[in-house]
């Protein structure tokens, strides 16, 4: 039996240890309900969700269209030829996720939902507990998941962000604004900040 920790730190992806620590203890508070994780990529912080989820009872949902974001594509910065499927010769991080999750033994801990977040916005409509936002970087993008599913999340309900830079020599600064944004509208109120992860808790106020 492997460990689920020691799978997530092998699989492809982007979370530094403290972050995924913090990860895993906001979803602690979250406690149970629903799960809605904006961004698998290969499954990494899914595993550390996974994990959280199985214990306190929550569902989770990973969702995905595992084509890779623009910074994944050919000739970009972090792009990786071996998530090529030479079938469609375009990016295919759907079997590394259903590896990771195998490995890590928490399949059943987890629904994979494949599709853009804009298709997948058309027709959600369950209140979340948790909602993780780490998918496309682009501001347009950014800001659509949090206009689409940040209002699922129930009051005392959890808000995380990833990848999180105040200082733009630091990094892209969409999730830096989706940050302001949820926090400029009294929408939800900061609960911690460990690197570039944020968590917020839903307020009574409506998400604008
Ligand atoms: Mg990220």
């Amino acid at each position: 039996m492997n460990d689920p920790l020691e799978v997530a730190r092998a699989a492809k992806g982007f979370l530094p240890e403290d972050e995924a620590d913090a990860l895993r203890a906001a979803a602690h508070r979250a406690g149970p309900g629903v799960w809605l994780e904006v961004g698998t990529y290969c499954g990494k912080s899914t595993v550390h969700l996974a994990v959280v989820a199985r214990e306190v009872g929550a569902r989770l949902i990973t969702l995905d269209h595992h084509r890779g974001s623009e910074e994944n594509q050919p000739g970009w910065e972090w792009h990786d030829t071996a998530l090529v499927d030479p079938h469609a010769g375009r990016l295919d991080t759907l079997p590394h996720v259903r590896r990771t999750l195998f490995d890590a033994g928490v399949e059943e801990a987890v629904n994979l939902v494949v599709g853009t977040t804009q298709q997948v916005a058309r027709w959600w409509t369950t209140p979340l507990s948790f909602l993780f936002l780490d998918g496309n970087h682009t501001e347009e993008v950014a800001q659509h998941d949090y206009a689409a599913f940040a209002p699922h999340v129930v009051r005392n309900g959890l808000l995380a962000v990833h990848d999180v830079f105040p200082d733009p020599r630091d990094g892209g600064q969409p999730p830096w604004h989706v940050v302001q944004r949820a926090e400029s509208a009294g929408a939800f109120e900061p609960v911690s900040i460990t690197g570039s992860l944020r968590v917020l808790r839903r307020t009574a106020a409506a998400v604008s």
